[in-house]
């Protein structure tokens, strides 16, 4: 790709809807017997479809049925009837199915990426995340639903006289609403979690990328989830949204903070717990001792990757201003470096954005930054020669308060980079805004880098690499602190959060209340020297 590095404003492309003669003349990039396979897991009886375009090349996909609200309550109700017998599975029976899972979508995985590269535009190399990460949550979560789950003794009020027990028993039913981005990651990995812990699922993945749920869907059957475990409806979310949260028992959500707050408003109406994944302005910070070219290739995969079109992509820089130049000229070099592409093949460093409303966000933000004096460093420009939705990997420069790329989430290949002075400016500059998803620090003192990042207000924090490391360390929990959301998925938290605990307890030989003939007032005495006596062996 050549890339504009002027800091002219750019002349940005705004897309119309694809041109409908250009569509139907086009033939279906997929197999439709593949694709109405697929659809006919779904519940959707309104009779309606709408068509599905691929977003780099605008080619039809398939036609999508749509679900109704009616549909939402009959998988609901199939879903809670399953929910009886899985709910009483084993572990044995539910982690099985989860390994035969990891190993078919490992199998399976060039099928997966096809699909994901033709309903999202991503490059290959972005869509392989998702069949790896689908997998090893699978695998995780089969390995150690035990150790999570498994009932756990705690110290009852009575040395020896009291036994009590912790249980873990599944929610029921959990709602499951999810993006476009990651569409085949998004609309599974925190359904593993809640049918692992013994719910039953029903899902809404966004209506830009139904297929590869379906697909991951296809593969839990096939693994052998027993039928009616996962329900999955497609449709408009403010349409589908409601009947999903009337009737689920627990709600995960991913998406943006202004969904998230309607959604936690109706579940605290019905006073039902939920998990937002919200948005992000993610900031890395690079220390004036940090070895650059390892920043550099950690700055452009943190900008770039899937488009920018990443919760946890990084969309603010920090640089010591000692190092500054330095840095940003490598990472300008490895930026227009850059390869841009509509193509499948691996090799393709970035693709499409996934819409016309993701496009002209992107383009607005680097028009008003640049109309109100920022420079461009890189790209800049859509490419509508490459297809509908592309737009260069792009680095800003001079932004301040009042472009709205500088606190508003992009959502899109559009980072700012900014000097710093002094460690304690840098972390303020870190936790300003509304955002605490996740955070990057670049330094060679890995003692130092730790020391602040207890500092940022992020729920992740990666020390010599931009998300990777704790998006993908699975037994450690990942989600936002302040306005990037409530909860955590990944880890015990991610499986606890579907499940109700329940306090077990047997008396053995001492009731409580006065008895032996003790009046109240010795009762009180006695129990009063037995705690003194406890708390002086250490035993309460
Ligand atoms: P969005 O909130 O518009 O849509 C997400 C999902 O919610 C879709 O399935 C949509 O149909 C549904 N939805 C929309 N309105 C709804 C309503 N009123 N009730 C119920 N459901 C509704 O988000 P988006 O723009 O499609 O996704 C991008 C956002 O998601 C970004 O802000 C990004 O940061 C965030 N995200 C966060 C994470 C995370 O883990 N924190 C991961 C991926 C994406």
């Amino acid at each position: 790709m050549t890339p504009a590095s002027s800091g002219n404003r750019s002349s940005a492309h705004r897309p119309g809807p694809l041109d409908p003669e250009h569509v139907l003349a086009a033939t279906y990039a997929l197999d439709q017997s593949y694709v109405r396979g697929l659809t006919d897991q779904l519940v959707a009886t309104s009779g309606t479809a709408s068509r599905l375009l691929a977003p780099a090349t605008g080619q039809p996909l398939g036609n999508i049925p749509t679900s109704t609200p009616a549909d939402v309550l009959s998988a609901m109700a199939r879903a809670r009837e399953a929910a009886k017998d899985w709910g009483l599975s084993s572990f044995a029976e539910r982690s099985e199915v989860l390994m035969r899972l990891h190993e078919l979508i490992l199998d399976r995985r060039e099928e997966i990426m096809d699909l994901i590269c033709w309903e999202s535009g991503k490059s290959r190399i972005h869509a392989f995340d998702e069949p790896l990460h689908v997998a090893l949550t699978a695998r995780y979560y089969a390995r150690t639903l035990d150790r999570h789950l498994a009932p756990k003794r705690r110290d009852g009020v009575v040395p020896f006289l009291t036994q009590i027990e912790e249980h873990r028993t599944p929610k029921g039913v959990v709602a499951i609403i999810s993006p476009w981005n990651y569409p085949f990651t998004m609309a599974l990995v925190d359904g593993i979690a809640a049918i692992a812990a013994g719910n039953a699922v029903v899902s809404k993945p966004d209506h830009h990328t139904p297929l590869s749920a379906l697909l991951g869907l296809a593969l839990l059957e096939e693994a052998g989830l027993p039928e009616g475990v996962w329900q999955m409806v497609t449709g408009a979310g403010r349409v589908l949204g409601t009947p999903m949260i009337e009737n689920a028992d627990y709600v995960c959500f991913t998406g943006s903070t202004a969904t998230g707050r309607v959604i936690a408003r109706q579940c605290a109406d019905r006073l039902i717990g939920c998990s937002l994944e919200l948005g992000g302005k993610n900031p890395i910070l690079v220390l004036r001792d940090a070895d650059l070219d390892r920043a550099a290739e950690g700055a452009v995969r943190a900008a770039f990757s899937n488009g920018g079109q990443l919760c946890v992509s990084t969309e603010r820089l920090y640089v010591d201003a000692e190092v500054h130049d330095e840095f940003v000229e490598k990472f300008v070099a490895r930026t227009k470096a850059m390869r841009l592409g509509a193509g499948h093949e691996w090799g393709i460093d970035m693709g499409s954005l996934i819409s016309a409303e993701q496009l002209t966000t992107v383009a607005d933000h680097v028009d008003d930054a640049v109309h109100h004096g920022a420079r461009v460093l890189a790209g800049g420009r859509a490419r509508p020669d490459l297809g509908p939705y592309f737009y260069e990997p792009t680095i800003l420069d001079g932004v301040t308060p009042d472009m709205a790329c500088h606190a508003d989430e992009t959502f899109g290949p559009v980072i700012s980079v900014y000097p710093f002075t002094t460690e304690d400016e840098a972390v303020d500059l870190a936790n300003a805004g509304d955002y605490g998803l996740n955070a990057a620090v670049f330094s060679r003192d890995n003692k130092r880098a730790r020391l602040i990042a207890n500092r940022i207000k992020c729920g992740t924090v990666n020390i010599n690499e931009a998300f990777s490391a704790t998006f993908a360390s699975l037994d450690a929990p990942m989600g936002g602190m302040r306005s990037s959301g409530i909860g955590r998925r990944q880890g015990a938290e991610g499986i606890h959060r579907y499940t109700e605990v329940q306090s077990v307890a047997t008396q053995y030989l001492l009731r409580f209340g006065p008895h032996w003939g003790l009046t109240d007032e010795a009762y009180a005495a006695v129990m009063t020297g037995a705690v003194k006596l406890l708390t002086r062996l250490g035993r309460a």
